[in-house]
């Protein structure tokens, strides 16, 4: 069997590890040709000794020269680069059959791009791409067939469950509703009150899923769901009316489709992202991910609620957003990437987030972004007024 060949972009991030967790499984299946990372160089060093890929891809400000020589120093031939350029670079190199797209933020969306234009199979976590850029980002799918598999496990989740021929056609498939499942985040019952305080390590202890801390935050103020909400419309081109958020505590169900027959189709499992990681990247086969098997009676009890938007504005914004068009869901992406970050620095309390969001939606106006350029450009302005509006706050 041809082994497939990939790049994984933030390799060094949580998904980037599952992603090699799984690969490191298939030997005879998967072949690692290029990783990359930011800050945590230590951490690429190992994986690069592992792996041994022909390049290897570090944050612009780190000492290329002195981790080519470490790398050297282990026998080891790889080809070491940095910055963006290089991140676009890898991702759309001729041997490369697949790309895992694992950055976190607006970073990951040029190399994401350049991957789709060479009509790679992309597998997709940085949700953000699409918030920032949804119709730009499908349309190059299509003109340049890329093959698109969501690794969100809700996305994962909704593809699983619609017909193989779906091809973005929800009434043809009969879908009349999709569900998305929502685990409610580490505050689903804390006192609002209590909220004011908490803690940017309180915030990132989510009850189901160890990942990033921005993704972490973003579960916490339930913007990681409206975030889900605006990338289930362009991947599967449903209208914001056709798209539910369901809260469900256990994170056993990860999506589900309703269909005008009143059926549900929805796919399950424990909550480890290796599980839609070796589904994408297996697609359409199936292979061994190292997860516990589902074990039903020991989870004894699923439960659902509805949201609740007022605890969580975020998700109502990400909904306004969506329906407002243009460059909202680009300015909602930025403000919220601003925000949390200042969060996480404890230069921003948490419940101040959704309103320097909501704030910067207000100061921009809605505008068409015919290009690139204009996505851009609608990203640092509003990064500009979130940035102003943080440093400003009391
Ligand atoms: P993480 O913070 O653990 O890792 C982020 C990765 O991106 C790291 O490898 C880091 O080096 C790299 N990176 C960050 N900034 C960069 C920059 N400016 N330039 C180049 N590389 C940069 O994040 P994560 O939890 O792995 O999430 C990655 C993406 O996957 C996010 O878009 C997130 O929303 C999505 N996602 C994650 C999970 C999860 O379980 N962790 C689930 C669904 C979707
Ligand atoms: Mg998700």
């Amino acid at each position: 069997m041809k082994r497939q060949r990939l790049a994984v972009l933030g390799a060094t991030g949580s998904i980037g590890v599952s992603t090699l967790d799984v690969v490191a499984r298939h030997p005879d299946r998967y072949e690692i040709v290029a990783l990359t990372g930011n800050s945590r160089v230590e951490v690429l060093l190992d994986q690069c000794l592992q792996h041994r890929p022909r390049f290897a891809v570090v944050g612009q400000d780190q000492n290329v020269a002195a981790f080519a020589e470490r790398l050297r120093n282990e026998g080891l031939a790889t080809e070491v680069l940095a910055g963006p350029a290089a991140l676009e670079r890898v991702a759309a190199l001729p041997e490369v059959d697949a790309v895992m797209a694992a950055i976190v933020g607006a970073a990951g969306l040029q190399p994401t791009l350049a991957a789709v234009r060479q009509g790679k199979k992309v597998l997709l976590a940085n949700k953000e791409a699409l918030v920032m850029a949804g119709a730009l980002f499908m349309a190059e799918v299509r003109a340049h067939q890329a093959v698109l598999l969501p690794i969100d496990s809700e996305h994962n989740a909704l593809f699983q469950s619609l017909p193989a021929d779906y091809a973005g056609n929800p009434a043809r498939a009969g879908v009349s509703h999709i569900l998305l499942t929502a685990s409610g985040g580490p505050f689903r019952n804390t006192p609002i009150e209590r909220l004011q305080t908490v803690t940017p390590d309180e915030a990132c202890a989510h009850p189901n899923w160890a990942m990033g801390r921005k993704i972490s935050v973003d579960s916490a103020t339930m913007m990681n769901k409206g975030l889900e909400v605006i990338e289930a419309h362009w991947l599967f081109n449903v209208a914001p009316d056709q798209i539910e958020v369901v809260i469900h505590p256990q994170s056993v169900i990860h999506s589900l489709v309703q269909y005008v027959d009143g059926s549900v189709l929805a796919e399950l499992g424990n909550p480890d992202m290796r599980t839609p990681i070796a589904h994408a990247l297996a697609w359409p086969e199936r292979v061994a991910a190292g997860v516990a098997p589902l074990d039903l009676p020991a989870i004894a009890q699923l439960s659902f609620e509805r949201p609740d938007f007022e605890r969580f504005p975020c998700l109502a914004l990400a909904f306004r957003a969506l329906r407002a068009g243009g460059n909202a869901s680009t300015v909602l992406n930025a403000a919220n990437e601003v925000a949390v970050a200042a969060f996480l620095e404890r230069r921003l309390p948490f419940l101040a987030i959704a309103k320097i969001i909501a704030a910067t939606l207000d100061t921009l106006p809605v505008r068409e972004v015919p290009d690139l350029a204009a996505i851009l450009t609608e990203d640092a302005c509003a990064r500009g007024v979130a940035h102003e509006l943080v440093s400003r706050w009391q």
